[in-house]
C-alpha cells in the first residue's frame, strides 16, 4: 500500500509541454479519458538514474494511442527527452516513470472525434513491486475467472487504460483470497498473462511462452526471449493449455515493473524457483544496469 497519495507529493510533473508543480497536475472531471477510457499509458523503469528502453516505451505509447484512434502531438524523441528531464529533476535513481495520454473535455460523448489530446509524464522512486522476499522466493498467482478479451473485442495490442479494468477486477479478487496476483487465460482458455506482466514456463529446461495475440507483447518479454536465445536456451512461443502447468518445473513473469519475477504457486500447484529463472533474472538485472549484454 502506498503511504503518500499520488496527488499529494512534492516534485514536478510534465503536462502538455510545461513542467508544473506535482499537486497542480490536474485534469477536469469531465474528460473523455476518464468517462470512456480514452487513455493510454506506459511504465518505464529507471536504473541508476537511467531510464531503460525509454524510446521503445515512447514509441509504444504513440502506437497505443493510434490503436485508440488518436495521435500524440509529441514524437518519441521528444517524449524520451521529457522522460530524461523528469527523472533528472526528480533525482530518481531506482524508480519508475509513468507517461500517460488522454482525450480531453471538448465533449461528453462516446464519440472521441475532435477531442483534444493531452500527455503527462511523472516519475518517482520505486525500487520493487513485490517484497525482497517475494522476489527471491516467488509470488503466488490465482487463476482468474476474468479472461483477456479476443482481438475482435478489444484493442489488445494497446497499453490502453480501459483494458486494465479487467486486470483490477482479477487482481483485487486474487489479493482478497490471499494471492499476490492473478493469472488470466485468453478468450480461448489458453494461458495468457498476469495483470501487469507476461508469463513463461520452464519445461525440461526449455522456455515456453504464450503467443501474444490477445495481450501486450511486453518489451521485457521480448528482451528476455533475446537474452534466453543468447544464453543458448530454446524458446517455444505457442498456445499453452493451463493443464500444462502440471508439467512445468518453473514459472516466472516478465514486465517493466515486475522485471523477471519468480512464481512459486499457481492455485494449488507449487513450483521451485529454479536455475533457469535465476539465470534469466540475473542476466536481465545486468542488462538493465548497463553491465554488458546480460551474458554471464
Ligand atoms: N502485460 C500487461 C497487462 C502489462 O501491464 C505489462 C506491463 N507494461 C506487461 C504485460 C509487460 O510489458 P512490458 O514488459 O513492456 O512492461
Amino acid at each position: 500500500m502506498t503511504s503518500i497519495p499520488f496527488d499529494d507529493r512534492d516534485g514536478t510533473i510534465w503536462v502538455d509541454g510545461a513542467f508544473v508543480p506535482w499537486r497542480e497536475a490536474r485534469l477536469h472531471v469531465l474528460s473523455h479519458g476518464l468517462h470512456y477510457g480514452g487513455a493510454v499509458f506506459e511504465g518505464v523503469r529507471v536504473y541508476g538514474g537511467q531510464p531503460f528502453k525509454s524510446v521503445e516505451h515512447a514509441e509504444r505509447l504513440r502506437a497505443s494511442a493510434r490503436e485508440m484512434n488518436f495521435e500524440l502531438p509529441w514524437s518519441a524523441a521528444e517524449l524520451d527527452a521529457v522522460t530524461r528531464e523528469i527523472v533528472s529533476r526528480g533525482q530518481i535513481t531506482d524508480g519508475y516513470v509513468r507517461p500517460v495520454a488522454w482525450r480531453g473535455s471538448e465533449q461528453i460523448s462516446v464519440s472521441g472525434a475532435g477531442s483534444s489530446v493531452h500527455v503527462a509524464v511523472a516519475a518517482w522512486e520505486w525500487p520493487h513491486v513485490f517484497s525482497d522476499d517475494a522476489q527471491e522466493s516467488g509470488i503466488r498467482l490465482r487463476t482468474s475467472r476474468w479472461r483477456r478479451p479476443s482481438p475482435e473485442s478489444a484493442p489488445v495490442r494497446a497499453k490502453a487504460a480501459s483494458l486494465y479494468a479487467i486486470g483490477t477486477l482479477a487482481r483485487d479478487e486474487a489479493e482478497a483470497d490471499g494471492f499476490d496476483d492473478a493469472l488470466l487465460l485468453d478468450h480461448r482458455g489458453n494461458l495468457a498473462e498476469a495483470t501487469g506482466a507476461n508469463l513463461f514456463l520452464v519445461i525440461d529446461g526449455e522456455l515456453h511462452t504464450p503467443v501474444p495475440d490477445g495481450f501486450l507483447d511486453g518489451i521485457t518479454r521480448q528482451t528476455v526471449i533475446a537474452l534466453a536465445a543468447g544464453l543458448g536456451l530454446t524458446v517455444r512461443v505457442r498456445a499453452i493449455d493451463p493443464a500444462e502447468l502440471a508439467v512445468a518445473d518453473e514459472v516466472f513473469l516478465t514486465g517493466t515493473a515486475y522485471e523477471v519475477q519468480p512464481v512459486r504457486a499457481v492455485d494449488a500447484r507449487e513450483f521451485t524457483v529454479g536455475g533457469t529463472t535465476k539465470l534469466l533474472a540475473e542476466a536481465y538485472g545486468r542488462l538493465v544496469r548497463g553491465e554488458g549484454d546480460g551474458a554471464p
